[in-house]
């Protein structure tokens, strides 16, 4: 009997106009990237003499200008440079299709994701904006991690317990998928199965992999740890994925030993579209300041970013399965209030999936809100103070010092304006522009703190 060939990935189709010998050669190029990305004495070695590394790691020569002065890969002269840069590039093309195909299909989840986005362009140093897809979901399969990194971004605790795939479990977990797609659209398709965890410390993380893919369409991309510790596992994971049409993998690399484990079992063609995250002491990547790197960020200065941070990529729910508690949450730069670096507008539990169902909709109910809120006092966010994003709104002085107080509602300001000569309609205009764009601050009240509109 033939067997139906593999699905080939989006990513992989892209490529599929490349010559396959030059495919093949860019894979060293990218394997050497990465290695020379974790290992600060490859590029130490590498910066002194060039010649004596390329021969060995099959590079050509002309790397070194890219990698040591930046030089653009699309006026190299050598062919695999030229394809490796395509490379990079299709690969940026294909984040940004996935961040539009993040959008949720309900209009108020959609809207309010496009908010944050807003939000996050303001206030998050680029290299760490331009990394967040926002995704609609992340579901958590255990409770903690047990890698437990020192900088890690989510401050994941220790590992408590695994959501096993029992009868009973898988139902539950087959109908929190489809509750999600009731509200998400075929975006819930691009959420991850893992957060604060390690997907492979759930023995049965390939099971729930394979229902997410039966429910959602996608077989959801893997980030792990624990990759390089289980070679095995890895690889029937990474076959399986590839299977099911999943687009690209991450394997956290925390030291190079683990790299060398990892290079010496898959051919740098079959790790083309797994991408080795340098975690290592001699990485070039600075630890996002978020998490355990932001409490530790003083001790280890050299190791974690200058500015604030936040490796949350997601504006939508997440969804912890053994503990049955979702979470309404978006990035936002790690600081005393958030220091883990998202925002949780909305928390609660639930039994089943009807519980989930209805507290997702009073969430969205509660903070989706599709204009700006008439029972609360309007306020710019803080941070906008100055800001020239302000520039094309043209709102008078009294507007903006009500608007920077945060003092009365929308309506009372569109009185007290309308006594001023501006009409009505005008101020409401201008504030659903401000909420539109996500100029208007919906930080969640700290716990405790009453609203008097
Ligand atoms: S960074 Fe990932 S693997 Fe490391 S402790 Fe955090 S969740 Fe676990």
């Amino acid at each position: 009997m033939p067997t139906d060939p593999p699905p080939i990935s989006r990513l992989q189709a892209i490529f599929s106009d490349e010559d396959p010998g030059i495919l093949g050669e860019v894979a060293w190029v990218k394997r050497f990237v990465e290695r020379w990305l974790a290992d600060d004495r490859l590029r130490a070695a590498y910066l002194a003499e060039p010649d004596g590394i390329d021969a060995g790691h099959r590079v050509p020569r002309e790397l070194a200008s890219y990698l040591h002065e930046n030089s653009p890969l699309s006026s190299a002269e050598d062919p695999v440079l030229r394809a490796y840069g395509r490379y990079l590039g299709k690969r940026i093309e294909h984040r940004a299709e996935m961040s539009r195909e993040c959008a949720p299909a309900m209009a108020p989840f959609r809207a309010w994701r496009e908010r944050q986005m807003h939000r996050c362009q303001d206030q998050l140093p680029d290299q760490y904006n331009e990394a967040i897809l926002h995704l609609p979901v992340a579901f958590e399969l255990s409770e903690g991690c047990s890698v437990g990194c020192w900088f890690c971004g989510l401050s994941a605790t220790r590992l408590e317990s695994v959501f096993s795939a029992s009868p009973s479990h898988r139902t539950l977990w087959r109908e929190t998928l489809e509750v999600v797609r009731e509200v998400a659209g075929p975006a819930a398709g691009q959420g991850i199965a893992f957060w604060a965890t390690d997907p492979l410390d759930n023995p049965d993380y390939e099971i729930f992999c394979q229902d997410f893919h039966q429910v959602l369409g996608r077989f959801p991309a893997t980030t792990t740890a624990l990759g390089p510790k289980d070679l095995d596992r890895a690889e029937k994971l990474l076959q399986l994925s590839w299977s099911k049409g999943c687009d690209f993998n991450r394997f956290s690399i925390l030291s190079l030993s683990q790299m060398d484990a990892l290079t010496a079992r898959f051919s740098p063609e079959s790790l083309l579209y797994v991408d080795l995250i340098a975690q290592t002491r001699g990485s070039l990547r600075a630890k996002a300041q978020a998490g355990k790197a932001l409490e530790k960020g003083e001790k280890a200065p050299a190791l974690v970013s200058s500015e604030p941070s936040t490796i949350a990529c997601v504006s939508g729910f997440l969804i912890n399965m053994p503990t049955r508690s979702v979470r309404l949450i978006s990035p936002c730069p790690a600081g005393p209030r958030w220091p883990m670096g998202y925002r949780v507008h909305a928390s609660s539990s639930f039994v089943d999936a009807n519980e989930l169902r209805s507290e997702i909709g009073r969430m969205m109910a509660d903070v989706m809100r599709v204009s700006p809120p008439k029972d609360r006092p309007v306020r710019l966010r803080a941070d906008l103070k100055d800001s020239d994003r302000l520039a094309d709104f043209s709102l008078g002085e009294l507007a903006w010092s009500r608007l920077n107080q945060g003092c009365v509602t929308g309506a009372e300001l569109a009185f007290e304006l309308e006594s001023d000569g501006v009409p009505m309609a005008q101020t409401f205009h201008a504030l659903n522009r401000l909420f539109d764009q996500g100029l208007l601050d919906d930080e969640p009240e700290p716990e405790g703190h009453e609203i008097h509109a």
